[in-house]
């Protein structure tokens, strides 16, 4: 999948852009995972090579399982730098939206940004890109992460020489961690040409996987082994699997945001299981996570029945109308009318 015809003038558009900026700033997502904030960080190096002042802006804090991305210790979390985000938000000339389809998904961050005087740009990857408010739309669904997408629209702006090992690093570590270690949505030949070129620009790849995918405090294999054993539910007739974990259970393992990354996809391996889903109680409402296998669309599950949406096998949510075990109930009851929606292998 590559960059085509209808790309070349918004890429042409954003080079003169940038070419004028002084003072950028890059947001990405609510929840940052290693695709919004690898591509948010990579683009920041490589503009930071162009002389240009730039921001990583997020909404909340990015977890600490990412924080060897390099300059993960000057992203500016608005959930803490309130008044500093405003003012940086208000004298920015460029402000790129990166890896989010449209402003719902920056919460409390998306009045500052529509507020402020700055062009705004969208690369992204999501479906279903808002139709208007940007003044450069890069949209490719097809591409797995916003990060291999990035790696595209830099190379084509001519910018590729500018992709520093810092910068690789944080777009390499989207790529893998938007497709599972490609394991999922990877089988993009152009993919593997990308990753080709970030190894010859010094990146340790095994390293970025342990760094990113394959640390775990104590609390959180514990979580997760105890979601698995006492809180799975499978229901083989419907082919879909259910975790639920309340807010006492989380905090009796001493949850901490993203200790329960992945949690979703365990049921997948089920012979049987097409779709799963794993619900957390956040602040004041429960959080819906669920993924799937083949053709079944759980992104219109989410955006169905629970405010939501995203991919066709990775998407999310918001239940705000009870508790969790009415969300679980909610979930449980459209379990017969989703079987028109499996295709049988
Ligand atoms: P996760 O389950 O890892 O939180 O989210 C998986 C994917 O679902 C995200 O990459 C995003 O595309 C989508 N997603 C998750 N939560 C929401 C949500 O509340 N609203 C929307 N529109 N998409 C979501
Ligand atoms: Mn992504």
């Amino acid at each position: 999948m590559s960059i085509t015809d209808k790309d070349i003038p918004q890429i042409e558009k954003l080079k003169e852009l940038i070419s004028k900026s002084r003072n950028v700033v890059i947001t990405c997502h609510l929840s940052p995972d290693g695709d919004a904030l690898g591509s948010s960080l990579g683009l920041k190096h490589v503009l930071s090579c162009l002389g240009i002042e730039c921001r990583v802006i997020t909404p909340d804090c990015p977890p600490q399982s990412l924080s060897f991305l390099p300059g993960y210790n000057d992203v500016m979390p608005l959930s803490r730098y309130e008044t500093l985000v405003r003012s940086h938000v208000n004298r920015a000339d460029l402000i790129f939206c990166l890896d989010y389809n449209e402003l719902k998904r920056v919460d409390r961050l998306a009045p500052y940004i529509e507020a402020s005087p700055a062009r705004k740009i969208m690369i992204d990857h999501h479906l279903h890109p808002a139709t208007e408010g940007f003044d450069v739309q890069i949209s490719h669904p097809e591409i797995s992460s916003t990060c291999a997408l990035l790696y595209k629209v830099i190379c084509a702006m001519g910018l590729d020489e500018y992709i520093t090992k810092d910068a690789a690093e944080c777009i390499y570590t989207g790529m893998m961690t938007d497709t599972g270690n490609f394991s999922y949505n990877s089988n993009d030949p152009d993919l593997y040409l990308a990753i080709s070129d970030l190894l010859e620009r010094g990146i340790d790849k095994d390293q970025i996987y342990r760094q990113a995918m394959n640390v775990r405090s104590e609390n959180s294999i514990r979580l997760n082994s105890y979601a698995l054993l006492e809180k799975l539910e499978v229901f083989p007739e419907y082919h879909a699997a259910l975790i639920c974990i309340t807010r006492d259970e989380a905090n009796r393992f001493g949850y901490k945001k993203g200790d329960t990354e992945g949690l979703v996809n365990v049921p997948l391996s089920i012979p049987g299981v097409v779709y799963s889903c794993y619900l957390r109680d956040e602040e004041d409402y429960v959080k819906v996570s669920m993924r799937s296998v083949g053709d079944f669309p759980v992104n219109k599950l989410c955006k169905e029945h629970f405010g939501g949406g995203g991919h066709l096998n990775a998407a999310g949510g918001e239940f705000h109308d009870g508790d969790m075990h009415k969300c679980a109930e909610l979930f449980k009851s459209l379990m017969p009318e989703n079987l028109s929606l499996i295709t049988k292998e």
